[in-house]
Order: C-alpha cells, then sequence, then structure tokens
C-alpha cells in the first residue's frame, strides 16, 4: 500500500517538475523568438544602411560626368555636341539613352570621356540665357518718355496694340508687324522706349546686346538666339529688345574669318526665328542701332523688322519734356527757367540732358544748397559740353564725328 502511494507520489512530482520544465522552455523559445524578430529588424536596418553607404562610396568613387548640349542628330549612334569644356564633339549613345528624345538643344551627360551620351539632363534653359537681362515688370511708362510722340504712336499701333487686342486685327485681316527697328544718335531713349511698350503690354522685357552675342559668347551666338525666343515664347507675352543690332546684321560681312561666319549664323538664326512665328504671337522683337546703313536690307524685309522708326536728338518742345521728366522729383529755386535751358542744350541727346539734371544736382549739393538754382543749371549745361567736346562731340547742333 505504502509502496503504491510512494510511486505515484514520485509520479506526481516528477509530472509536476516536467510541467514547470515545459513552461520554462516556452517562456525561453519566447524570448528567444522575440530576440530573432529584433535581430532580423535590426538586420534589415543595417543592411539599407550598408546599402545607402556603399551608394555614396559609389558615387564618391564615380568619375564625374560631362555636361554638353546637343547641337545635330547625325544617325542612332552618332550626334554632335557641344561640351561645356568647349570643343564640339562627335559622339556615341548610351544603349540606356533613347536617341528620340535627342534634339539639338537637348541638354545631355556625357561620361568622363566624353565619349558617350550617359543620359539627358531634365529640360531646362541654356545657362547661357545670362547673355539676357529680364524685367518682369518695366518701371516706366509712356508718361516717362520726352518728346517721342510720334514714335510712341508708331510703336503702340505696332506693338501694344496687337499684344492687347489681337482680335482687332483679326477681325481686319490685317497682320501687325512682328518687330519694329529704332534707329538713331545714342541716348535718345530707344531702351527707354522699348521697355515703357513692355510695360504698357504688360510684357516681360527681355533685352539682349546684340555685340555680347557674337564677342562675349564666342560660338554660341547662334544657339543664344534660339534659346532667347524659346525663353520669350515660354514667358509671352514678352518683348525681345536687341540693342545694337548692326554687330549682327551688318551687311559688310564678307564671311573671310570665322567670327564673320559666326556673325552671320546668328543672323540667320534670328532671322529664321522670327521667320517663325505669326504676327499675331504674343512675342514682338524691338531693335536698335545707332547705324542704320550698315543694315543688311534681308532684315528689313517684311514680315521681319517691318517698321523703321527714327528716334532723333529732341527739338526744343522735347528737351523741355525731358528736362521736366527729369526733374519732376527734384526741388527747384524759384529763378530756375526750364525753356532757357532746354534751349541752351540744343544738340544734346535725352542721355545728356539728364545729366545736366544730375551734374546741377551735384552742383547744389556742394554748396550745401536743399534746392537747385539756375545758375547750377548753367555750369552742368557748361561741364556736359565740355565733356562731350572732349568726345567729339559740338557744342551746338548734334554729332560731328563718331569716333
Ligand atoms: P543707346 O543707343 O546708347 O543704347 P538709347 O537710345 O537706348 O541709347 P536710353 O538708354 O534709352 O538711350 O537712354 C538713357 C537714359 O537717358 C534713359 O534711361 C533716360 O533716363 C534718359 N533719356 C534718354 N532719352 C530720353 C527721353 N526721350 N525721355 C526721357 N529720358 C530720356
Amino acid at each position: 500500500m505504502s509502496m503504491t502511494r510512494n510511486s505515484s507520489g514520485r509520479r506526481g512530482r516528477a509530472a509536476g517538475s516536467s510541467d514547470h520544465v515545459i513552461a520554462s522552455l516556452e517562456s525561453e523559445i519566447e524570448a528567444l523568438r522575440s530576440k530573432v524578430r529584433s535581430l532580423s529588424t535590426q538586420n534589415t536596418t543595417l543592411l539599407k544602411e550598408l546599402e545607402y553607404y556603399r551608394n555614396e562610396i559609389k558615387k564618391l568613387m564615380a568619375p564625374p560626368l560631362i555636361e554638353a548640349v546637343v547641337l545635330e542628330v547625325i544617325d542612332e549612334d552618332r550626334v554632335v555636341v557641344k561640351s561645356s569644356t568647349g570643343p564640339n564633339l562627335i559622339v556615341n549613345v548610351s544603349s540606356r539613352v533613347d536617341v528620340r528624345s535627342l534634339r539639338p538643344g537637348t541638354i545631355v551627360a556625357l561620361n568622363n570621356r566624353g565619349s558617350t551620351i550617359m543620359e539627358v539632363l531634365p529640360g531646362r534653359y541654356d545657362p547661357l540665357v545670362k547673355a539676357m537681362e529680364v524685367e518682369e515688370r518695366p518701371n516706366v511708362t509712356f508718361k516717362d518718355v520726352g518728346g517721342l510722340r510720334e514714335q510712341i504712336r508708331e510703336v503702340y499701333e505696332a506693338i501694344v496694340l496687337p499684344l492687347k487686342k489681337p482680335e482687332l486685327f483679326r477681325e481686319l485681316g490685317i497682320e501687325p508687324p512682328k518687330g519694329v527697328l529704332l534707329h538713331g544718335p545714342p541716348g535718345t531713349g530707344k531702351t527707354l522706349l522699348a521697355r515703357a511698350v513692355a510695360r504698357e503690354s504688360d510684357a516681360v522685357f527681355i533685352r539682349v546686346v546684340a555685340s555680347e552675342l557674337v564677342n562675349k559668347f564666342i560660338g554660341e551666338g547662334a544657339r543664344l538666339v534660339r534659346e532667347i525666343f524659346r525663353y520669350a515664347r515660354d514667358h509671352a507675352p514678352a518683348i525681345i529688345f536687341i540693342d545694337e543690332i548692326d554687330a549682327i546684321a551688318s551687311r559688310r560681312v564678307d564671311m573671310g574669318t570665322s567670327g564673320d561666319r559666326e556673325v552671320q549664323r546668328t543672323m540667320l538664326q534670328l532671322l529664321a526665328e522670327m521667320d517663325g512665328f505669326d504676327p499675331l504671337d504674343n512675342v514682338k522683337v524691338i531693335a536698335a542701332t545707332n547705324r542704320l546703313d550698315l543694315l543688311d536690307p534681308a532684315i528689313l524685309r517684311p514680315g521681319r523688322f517691318d517698321r523703321i522708326i527714327e528716334v532723333p536728338l529732341p527739338d526744343f518742345q522735347g528737351r523741355l519734356e525731358i528736362l521736366r521728366i527729369h526733374t519732376r522729383r527734384s526741388r527747384l529755386a524759384s529763378d530756375v527757367d526750364l525753356a532757357r535751358i532746354a534751349k541752351l542744350t540744343d544738340g544734346m541727346s535725352g542721355a545728356e540732358i539728364k545729366a545736366v539734371v544730375t551734374e546741377a544736382g551735384f552742383y547744389a549739393i556742394r554748396e550745401g544748397r536743399r534746392e537747385i538754382a539756375m545758375r547750377d543749371f548753367l555750369r552742368a549745361v557748361e561741364k556736359v559740353r565740355r565733356r562731350l567736346a572732349g568726345r567729339g562731340r559740338q557744342g551746338h547742333g548734334g554729332v560731328v564725328s563718331t569716333i
């Protein structure tokens, strides 16, 4: 009996302890499982980090790519590019790049040997568009332009009206000019007038100096012209003002040197751009020159610069208006007689009359006065005249020679 009790007691104890072992093993397993889970999370994080550092090392070790612009696609495998390091190159196209996406002007990355197009860079304006100055909303109106009433009327009809009311022209079936050419001596207000036109037509004003296109950006002129027009179309309504157009549109290009050919290419691109847009498009071109006599007649053909507007030195009335404009915010003594100053400034341009007003102001400041007196103006007129005489300009009546 006692034996039976003993053995069942042992069995009971054995069963109790094995339950205990199982429970403790289960909790150990659970602890290990949770450890595995946390290690596997850690593992994923570390793998990600490893991948990140591998990529970073790859980037740091990778040779730099070369930026280039496509000039011409010859065939499936060969493309002419202009590399940012200078020369024009004929390069291959990597199989990763779709050759159909390449056009003249597309910006691409070449491998570091400069032999293959590796990728197409996202479209953006050629950085060389810095050749132009852009004013979103010029702060000049027709009221700031003195003495050019007739010229204002002409540019108003030719540029402002078609930009603001194209339907008028559509209804009447008339084609407005695509561009106007302003010509006249330096400092007579051609740029000022063009900026006022942009303001009055709520258009972006884009100024380019033609001589810079061919001198400062050698070999880039034609491409820049294309970029500038593209920029203008993207930001239309826009006025492109080309100053010193004679630098690219002069008839005396004899094609003797590569420089001449470059000038010729730039002008042909300009003509192609102008021929390519519609007269009722909202991009207009205003060009300016001091040397109308030099211009190639090709640019004056209808459909290009079909209005030629002379901006001469101001007459008496013009000078008086310019004086009024530039003294609008000045405090003048009661003896100041603007009509007399207008007579004395005969032969001066608007820019020179403005210089007279500024000089007069300086005389007053130097003598500690708070207003400009007539004698300040008289001295200023003399000073500006002396400066002009030094540059080969006559005392009265305009230019005697252009050096
Ligand atoms: P350039 O041929 O040298 O480029 P421009 O004819 O374009 O000269 P502007 O640059 O317009 O001349 O003139 C220079 C400055 O002279 C103007 O910013 C303006 O302050 C003054 N000015 C010239 N003409 C006039 C004018 N008719 N009315 C008022 N200000 C004028």
